[in-house]
């Protein structure tokens, strides 16, 4: 059976179609359109149509930036026109075959864990900074979601308020609705809103604002950057006391972008306790592994691990 692995992101939806061995056939990516519900499952089926001409034994796995609820709603806040607005039996009945869906930091740190640079590794923490941070656990290969599909959202817990004191940094109100969630402070936006504070903008600055401040060397840019890795070296200490991972894997543009990987293996070593080890932090393998997750979901076997290429 051919399985398809969809990736819908709050500016770009890709896909990947996979043979029955796991090898790879075609890719696409489109901008994910705005649209109503109704016209964006129709907008859908037909970004996914080339792959639903291979064959009538297709199994579809979704990706998406949220949480289904348990009354079957997927919960979207970066897809406002979707959010709280679509059923997994929706999306089955547009594209006609069945469907799984699953949240995409998650399935990603599965694909890693599986596939990528967690291949091999029992206990292996996923996190990805974009412009939230979401995260991800598998033990023993397996995704670990949670009784309600909320574990690690690592991106809406609290950030610790030692390291706040430290810094001097107030709590910040996040877009879930509480106060001083870790993503306000390490992830794209938080690497935002720090240079802001540190430079006492009025508004919340663009990130070309930042990236000309930081190559002009300006003291608050170099704040902010160092603030962020900081930060997250305290965030690692603080899942390595939930989960005791052995590798935690690095994702998402703010990691690509560049990371002071010294930086947070220091701030993680002074954020834990005597006689607690810092994790190896490695970065991620895979390219599209939301896709490759997406797969995994709905039932794909990656035959030869190592022939994966997109
Ligand atoms: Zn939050």
């Amino acid at each position: 059976m051919w399985t398809l692995g969809v990736d819908i992101g709050a500016t770009k939806t890709e896909w990947m179609l996979f043979d029955a061995s796991g090898a790879w056939v075609l890719h696409h990516r489109e901008a994910t359109a705005a649209l109503a519900p109704n016209q964006w499952l129709a907008w859908l089926r037909q970004c996914v149509a080339p792959a639903l001409l291979h064959g009538s034994r297709l199994r579809i796995g979704i990706a998406f930036p949220g949480v289904l609820s348990k009354q079957g709603l997927l919960r979207a806040s970066n897809l406002p026109l979707l959010d709280g607005q679509l059923t997994l039996d929706m999306l089955q009945q547009a594209l006609a075959f069945d469907v799984t869906v699953g949240n995409d930091c998650r399935l990603a740190g599965w694909a890693e864990a599986r596939l990528g640079a967690g291949r091999g590794v029992d206990k292996v923490l996923h996190l990805r900074l974009g412009t939230g941070l979401g995260g991800g656990f598998c033990l023993g290969g397996q995704l670990y979601s949670g009784h309600q599909g909320v574990a690690c959202e690592v991106g809406h817990q609290g950030m610790a308020s030692a390291w706040l004191a430290q810094q001097q940094l107030p709590l910040w109100r996040c877009g879930c609705g509480q106060l001083g969630c870790v993503e306000q402070y390490v992830s794209g936006r938080g690497l935002l809103q720090l240079y802001q504070h540190a430079a006492h903008l009025p508004t919340m600055p663009e990130l070309m604002q930042w990236q000309l401040a930081f190559a002009a060397a300006e003291p608050a840019a170099l704040k902010a950057w160092q603030q962020l890795w900081d930060g997250l070296g305290w965030v690692i200490a603080g899942q390595q006391l939930a989960f005791d991972a052995e590798l935690v894997v690095l994702s998402g543009g703010v990691v690509a972008a560049g990371i002071d990987l010294d930086a947070v293996q220091q701030a993680c070593r002074r954020a834990l306790f005597s006689g607690v080890e810092v994790p190896t932090i490695r970065l991620a393998q895979l390219a599209n592994s939301s896709c490759y997750g997406a797969a995994l979901l709905a039932g794909a076997v990656f035959n030869d691990p190592s022939a994966r290429s997109a």
